[in-house]
This record gives structure tokens, sequence and C-alpha cells, in this order.
């Protein structure tokens, strides 16, 4: 049907397919023999090697999403879970986002910093504000960021963005370096993605926003934004330009999701077939309210239970591929979200450009409503509670194993071996420098149980000691 390596990316993802994949699955909603066939190739099998699984085709995968049958949604779930512990384990990495600056000349009309919002305050971080703001996050225990910031060439020109990249990496305060920085600006050029290579970035994240182009241009219309093409190649400049790691994501509630939903995993099976890897991580944000912005305005809203399928789904679709849910959702979404197959979440997060030197959560140059407003420490404890060891781990990326040959280590089922390890070890540290006593007591409480759960006899020895020499404040890099 196609020849996936030779298009482009905005040629692979195109209208037709993506509308024949909706009455496709339309169709078939109902063929329960294959949904059952569709749930069995996408569970996880053992291996001489760990575990391995199939993943869904962009077709496949929009069956399972149009079945409204509870007994297969119920399956769903249970799939999804069984593979997020296959190979993720019951580990959630934290992560928070840094805002830098909300200059922006694009005009997304569901974004509060479009150019023509004359009452939100504009502000770039200078590099002393960037250090102050790092400080806090470090405070308060993050290790890794996803940095922010609107398009704008002459207020946050690439040189800016490095400099900052560059703050964050060179300040050493106490235990509390930050080990990753995650890139989250406008598309860009090769050069441009090679610099932030240099600069040593993580993951570059760039939301489609919508993958249908005509929406996608009424949505942005002005700016460099509004060229369809060239924000959606973006990820193919970003690995030309040597970045293994690419975040996707879509902004559900702008369109269809049915539509956004065949389009992003078209963009993952792209990525793949042209550069061998899969996305790294797929953000699944939703519109909120911000301000100058009324989400009314879009009539794509999507109810709570149908968000959490459609989570689901991409985690049986894209087994490999990391989760992201941040802070736009409540406790109570992301506890469900936590269960379909998330692997990342924000926590103590602030949108506002120098949000985190504030005593009171400000609200004038915020981005968007922030829904779930607990400190990191109340979300570490709640990811415990509920069952999930809260990790701050990027030994990964320390070791180089990005791009393949992170997903190399997620396919070997290693990680009861490795990660499991790495994230009580990392767990500890935050424990030790920053938790509260309660949460303190609900950690040392679950890395005991966990320390059990590890296979190999050396290893868990090795763990053991590294956990007590921490708590005895002597530190190794994990
Ligand atoms: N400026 C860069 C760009 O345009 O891709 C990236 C930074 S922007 C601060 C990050 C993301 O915030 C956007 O990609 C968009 O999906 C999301 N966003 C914008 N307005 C939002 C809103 N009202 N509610 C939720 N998310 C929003």
């Amino acid at each position: 049907m196609y020849n996936v390596k030779s298009l482009k990316a905005e040629e692979f993802i195109d209208n037709q397919e993506i509308l024949d994949t909706i009455e496709y699955a339309e169709a078939n909603k109902n063929n329960f023999e294959l949904i059952e066939e569709l749930l069995e190739k996408a569970r996880p099998v053992k291996t001489a090697e760990g575990c391995t699984c199939k993943g869904l085709t962009h077709r496949e995968a929009s069956v399972l999403l149009a079945c409204e049958e509870p007994k297969y949604i119920e399956k769903m779930y249970e799939v999804a879970q069984e593979i997020k512990d296959a190979f993720y384990g019951n580990r959630i990495v934290l992560f928070a986002p840094l805002y830098l600056s909300n200059y922006c000349v694009n005009g997304c009309v569901y974004c509060p910093y479009h150019a023509k919002n004359k009452h939100i305050g504009r502000k770039k971080l200078t590099q002393e504000e960037v250090k102050a703001e790092v400080i806090a996050l470090q405070d308060m225990g993050h290790k890794r960021l996803a940095i922010e910031a609107g398009e704008d060439p002459v207020n946050n020109p690439i040189e800016y963005i490095l400099e900052c990249i560059n703050t964050i990496y060179s300040i050493h305060h106490k235990n509390g370096d930050i080990r990753r920085v995650n890139v989250n600006i406008a598309a860009t050029t090769v050069e441009n993605y090679r610099k932030l290579k240099e600069a040593g970035i993580g993951t570059y994240i760039l939301f489609q926003e919508t993958y249908n182009k005509k929406s996608y241009e009424e949505l942005h219309p002005t700016g460099p934004k509004h060229d369809y093409a060239y924000h959606t190649e973006a990820m193919d400049r970003a690995m030309e330009g040597g970045i293994d790691d690419v975040g996707l994501g879509v902004l559900f509630g702008l369109e269809s999701y049915k539509y956004e939903f065949a389009g992003l995993l078209m963009h993952a099976e792209h990525l793949e077939a042209v550069h061998g890897v899969g996305p790294h991580t797929i953000s699944v944000p939703r519109v909120k309210h911000a301000d100058d912005i009324d989400p009314e305005a879009f009539d794509n809203s999507i109810p709570d239970e149908m968000f959490t399928k459609i989570a689901a789904c991409i985690r049986i679709a894209v087994p490999y591929t990391g989760m992201i849910i941040s802070t736009r959702e409540s406790e109570e979404v992301r506890r469900k979200m936590l269960q379909v197959g998330i692997s990342q979440v924000s926590g103590g997060s602030r949108t506002s450009v120098g949000g985190y030197t504030e005593e009171e959560r400000p609200h004038d140059t915020e981005q968007f409503d922030v829904s779930d407003q607990r400190t990191l420490d109340e979300v570490v404890r709640w990811l415990m509670e509920t069952g999930h060891i809260p990790s701050f781990c990027t030994a990964c990326y320390r070791a180089g194993r990005t791009g393949d040959r992170f997903m190399a280590l997620c396919k070997s089922g290693q990680i009861l071996n490795c990660c499991h390890p790495n994230a009580l070890m990392t767990l500890t540290e935050y424990l030790v420098d920053y938790a509260s006593e309660e949460t303190r007591e609900v950690g040392y409480k679950m890395i005991e149980d966990e320390l059990k759960k590890i296979p190999k006899e050396n290893v868990r020895k090795i763990a053991l000691e590294n956990i007590e020499a921490i708590k005895n404040s002597d530190r190794r890099d994990f």
C-alpha cells in the first residue's frame, strides 16, 4: 500500500489514509473475533533474552479505540498494564517544566502566548533568573527538566536557549544537579537541532497539536508555526541533526480524537521506518483554560473515560515508548492514567515564567491552569501509596543509552536487574535529601519491599549496599 520509507512525514501521515482508518475501525468495532486477536497479538511474550511485544499498526489500534464493548475495554486496560509492567515495571519517572520565555510571534488560537494577547505579561528569564529557578527546582528534588519557550527569533533565538541549557547544567547546588534537560521549543532547522544535541539535551519534544492539516492551518493562522509541513517534518530534521530521542504529542481537544490517534501512530510508524527508532515518548496533553483562551471554543473535548482509553490504546500500539502526563490533569485523572501505561509524570509544576521563585503560584504569565497543584513531596508520596516507585534516574542517558540503544535495553526485559535498582537508589537520594518525614517513612518501607523483587542475588546485594551508603551520605553517580 505505502512505501513508508520513501515518503516524508507529511506525505505519509495522509488525510485520506486517516479517514479510511477511521472508517475501517468503525466497520470493525463489533468484530470481537478481530478484537480478541489484536489483544492477543499485542500481549508481551517472554523470550530467552527478556520480553518482546509486537505492537499494533495505526489501523489495528484504531479498531480497539472504536470498540465500545465494556468487556473488551477492560481487556484493553489489562493488556496495557501488562505491557507497562513488562517494559517499565512500576517505576514512574518525575520531571518538571521550566518556562524560560513567553515571548511568541505565533498566532496559535488555543495558546495564551499568542502574539495578539496584550494582557499577558511578557517575560524572559535572565541567566541569573534561570539559575534561581533551577535552584528552586533542585531544592524540591528535581533531576529532570523540560524547558519551554514561545517562538520568537528576536527574544528567544537558539543562542538564548543554548545559553539557558548551559546555565542549567552548570549549576552544582547541594546534592541537586539537573541531570537531563529535555527541550520543548518550536520546530527549527537541522543546524539548530545539531546545536541542541551538542548542548547535551535529552529528549526533543514537539507537539504536533493536530494532524489535520486544514484544522492545523486554521488553528495557527499566523507566524512561522503556520507551516504544517515544516512542523510535521521537525522530528526528521531533529534526528538528522543527531538527536536520538524525540517526543511526540497532540493537543487533545482541538480536533477529533480518532483522527489525532491515527495520525500520532502513523507518525511513530514513520520514525521507526525511516530512522530505525520510534518516538522516545508520547505526551497526551488536553486543552486547558488559559488567559484569553476559552476551552469551550474547541468542541472536540474528550471525557475522562475516553481519554483513559486513548492512553491505553497508545500503550498497546507502541509498547516501548514512554508516555507522559502533565499537571494539566487532576490527581484523579492521573491516577487512572497511571494504570493504563503512563511512565512519566510532572510534579510540583508551575507554568509561569519565573514561577518557581515566587511564594504564591503566579497567574499573570501562566501558560495554562494547573489542575494538580500538589507539591513534589506530595506527588512522590502519592505515587508510592498507589504502588509506584518514583524514579529520578537518568542513568541511561548519561551512559549514552539513547535512541535504539535505550529501546534495546527496554526490549531486553532486564529492567528488574537494571532500572529497578537504579530507581530505588535515586529514590533513596530523594528521600534523604528532600522528603518530608512522612514521605521518607513511606519510602523506606517501599524500598525494603521492592529490593526483594530484584531477581539476581548479586545485583540485590549491590543495590542494598548502595542504598545504605546513600543513607550514610556517601554519594555515587547513578
Ligand atoms: N512554543 C513551542 C511550540 O509552539 O511548539 C513549544 C512550547 S509550548 C509552551 C508547549 C505546548 O503547550 C504546546 O505545544 C501546546 O500543545 C501546549 N498548549 C498551548 N496552549 C495550551 C492550553 N491552552 N492548554 C493546554 N496546553 C496548551
